[in-house]
């Protein structure tokens, strides 16, 4: 079946208690066994959850998995798929990465004694040269939080397969509507399911999908041991945000392009990072690697840090909020916001500067989007 179909109707049949067409919240800790030493398909909630397994099963079937896991967070998802790792391991990852990754790997794993590099993988020769023996994964997010740089995904895994190297990609921006990683020979996929697969801003989560057994048999037991597991209720209220993922990607897609070619005239606008522009140094590998750029991009405005914040200060309709991927409309400055959990020369060093403004354009109409923008820069 085609993605629009699967985000409705994969994991999601008819309740078998009285046949409710939407999943039921099962909000119970636990499950009556039939009899003794005869559990139900459920035991414990920690273990496994109905209606988590209706979302775990559906984002699995959207990635084109074989197993989902879903969790509290994004962070936890990370955490617990991080947890496999020890002394005597090394990672790699790559050099300009969502915020708080980059604090997980550095003030979590490192402080444990995994040693971390973190490489610009958009050099593959960089990214064999950091290789070593006790390599075991490399860790990639494309596009890039808030850079908006890619990672060609499908060079990077077939390097990682040569050396035995566990792959991971952060899909959080493009969600499997724009992007299928797995395809692309990555092993495992990580969502912060907060952002576009929830879509409405009422939800933290977090998902791992992959289509490796042994992977998949490892991320299920630290789940269960680790206690890190999504609740019913959020689960209920992912899965129905995902079933309109389809329909609200494309309007965030039209929206967040139109958004950056009027950007990209605009007087004050220094230079505009989205790579469905022309402009954008990779956009050959967006046209190969996406079917669509999602809604997130950024910008930066002439001059610097003043300048950033009295755009941010005059707009009207956008939010000035972190995160990104709902159905609003939400801007924000990584420099002060987002990305201040990376130390301040890593992130000048990446280009993360502080005339850099980012947004999350929402699927409101476009015009009012463009009038409010234009309003906030005479501002500036
Ligand atoms: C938000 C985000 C995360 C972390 O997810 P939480 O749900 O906030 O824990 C990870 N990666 C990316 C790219 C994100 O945008």
């Amino acid at each position: 079946m085609k993605f629009e179909t699967l985000a409705i109707h994969a994991g999601q049949g008819p309740d078998p208690a009285y046949g409710a067409v939407m999943t039921p919240i099962y909000q119970t800790s636990t499950f009556a066994f039939k009899g003794v030493n005869a559990p139900g398909p459920f035991d414990y909630s920690r273990s496994g959850n109905p209606t988590r397994k209706a979302l775990e099963d559906c984002l699995a079937a959207l990635e084109g998995g074989t197993h989902g896991f879903a969790f509290a967070t994004g962070q936890a998802a990370e955490a617990t798929f991080l947890s496999q790792f020890g002394p005597g391991d090394h990672l790699i990852a790559h050099d300009d990465i969502y915020g708080g990754t980059y604090r997980l790997l550095v003030n979590l794993l490192r402080e444990k004694g995994v040693p971390v590099d973190f490489v610009n993988l958009r050099d593959l020769d960089a990214f064999t040269r950091a290789i070593r023996v006790n390599t075991r994964a490399v860790w990639t997010e494309t596009p890039t939080n808030p850079l908006m740089n890619l990672l060609d995904l499908a060079a990077i895994a077939a390097v990682a397969k040569q050396h035995g190297i566990i792959t991971v990609c952060d899909n959080t921006f493009l969600s499997p509507y724009f992007q299928r990683p797995l395809d692309l020979g990555i092993d495992v996929v990580l969502h912060s399911t907060t952002k576009y697969i929830n879509g409405h801003s009422d939800v933290v989560g977090g998902a791992l999908i992959t289509r490796d057994p042994a992977l998949a048999e490892r991320i299920g037991f630290y789940q269960n041991a680790m206690g890190t597991c999504a609740g019913p209720q959020d689960c209920f209220l992912v899965l129905r945000g995902v079933k309109t993922l389809a329909v609200r990607m494309d309007a965030h897609n039209r929206n967040a392009l139109g958004l950056a070619r009027w950007l990209e005239a605009h007087p004050k606008v220094d230079r505009v990072l989205h790579p469905g522009l022309e402009s954008h140094p990779q956009h050959a590998l967006a046209r190969r690697q996406m079917t669509g750029c999602g809604g997130t991009f950024s910008f930066r405005v002439k001059g610097g840090q003043e300048e950033a914040f009295r755009l941010l200060s005059s707009v009207k309709l956008f939010t000035l909020a972190e995160s990104l991927g709902g159905v609003e409309s939400l801007i924000e400055h990584p420099w002060t916001m987002t990305h201040v959990s990376m130390p301040e020369a890593v992130r000048a060093a990446v280009g993360i500067t502080d005339n850099l403004i980012r947004v999350s354009v929402g699927i409101e109409h476009l015009d009012d989007l463009i009038a409010d923008l234009e309003q906030a820069f005479a501002g500036v």
